[in-house]
């Protein structure tokens, strides 16, 4: 069985066996910080509860698919609504009424409570109602930040399970076997969100759906190429796009500084990074004015040309 879960042996290993033996509790809290996970072994649990093969989650069955693309009929999730911030009583009141029914094509129900700290004491009683009677074949997974943000009467009624970053090592390890990046980049990149690997891997793709920052690199590319027509029309793509902008001389700054740490030290070509680095910091400032965007551009690529080329 593949857990997707990196790091936190203790809590696979017991919950392996508990899928395994069939013994899994009917009431499961996860508590971690953001990005630890809890959301993805919540499924995971779900998936395993609803697949009735020998080895569970088989991940082919039919159960097992339908978990996967999150419309299993067995497999409620229960979130705040949209312009709410907590989960409301008539949630839990609608949870309540539809337990007691039998699943639909799986042996078992599963329901996960996102947020579940945020239900308030009156909600988090009617919960427990069902809790101390349990319907058979019911799985009740609630996720919180801390299990703390509970009542101890909830509590006491669920297997706690505590979710624990992975060490920097496990999650360099899991971002460049997964997420196709190098062992630097993801190093600095875990530094930069506390070694939260979730946090990480956010922070990854809302690079990769910055058009700013991807231009950076190609911009980047042509200069080394000595060739400032190509950066330019690059350029064009972010014509107008002050935001976007930004975020360009961002990434530019960092893939200068990478540079600039490669390189020899005092070598001609650190000299050549330090210089275009000097350049940018010299011209972003005037992003602040009301520069228009293709002379910002047209002056970058002159400038840092100019030191390619000295
Ligand atoms: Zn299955």
């Amino acid at each position: 069985m593949m857990f997707p879960l990196v790091s936190n042996k203790r809590i696979k290993d017991s919950l392996t066996k508990l899928i395994e033996q069939r013994r899994l509790p009917h009431a499961i809290i996860i508590e971690g910080d953001l990005g630890t996970g809890k959301r993805t072994l919540a499924r995971f649990i779900a998936k395993a509860s609803v697949c009735d093969e020998d080895v569970r989650p088989c991940s082919s069955c039919r159960n097992c698919h339908l978990a996967d693309i999150g419309s299993h009929p067995d497999i409620e999730v229960v979130t705040t609504e949209e312009k709410k911030a907590s989960i409301t009583k008539d949630q839990i009141e609608k949870l309540r009424s539809i337990a007691y029914h039998s699943a639909h094509t799986a042996k078992r129900r599963v329901f996960i409570i996102e947020q579940a700290n945020t239900m308030n004491p009156a909600s988090q009683n009617k919960l427990l109602k069902v809790l101390e009677e349990p319907p058979s074949d019911v799985v009740f997974i609630l996720i919180t930040p801390s299990a703390e943000a509970l009542l101890e009467t909830v509590v006491s009624r669920c297997l706690v399970l505590s979710l624990f970053p992975p060490t920097l090592e496990e999650a360099t390890e899991y971002l460049v076997q997964n997420k196709n990046i190098d062992k630097e980049t993801a190093a600095k990149l875990l530094a930069e969100e506390k070694n939260n690997i979730g946090k990480a891997i956010l922070r990854l793709e809302e690079k990769k759906e910055s058009i700013g920052r991807a231009i950076a690199h190609d911009f980047f590319d042509a200069i080394e190429r000595s060739s400032p027509l190509s950066a330019m029309l690059i350029t064009v793509q972010l014509e107008g796009n002050r935001g976007e902008t930004l975020k360009f001389t961002e990434e530019l700054s960092e893939i200068l500084i990478n540079k600039v740490k490669k390189a020899e030290h005092l070598s001609e070509t650190a000299r050549e990074y330090v210089g275009m680095y000097d350049a940018l910091c010299e011209l972003t400032p005037t992003l602040n004015t009301n520069i228009n965007l293709s002379l910002f551009f047209s002056a970058l690529t002159a400038k840092l040309s100019a030191v390619k080329n000295k």
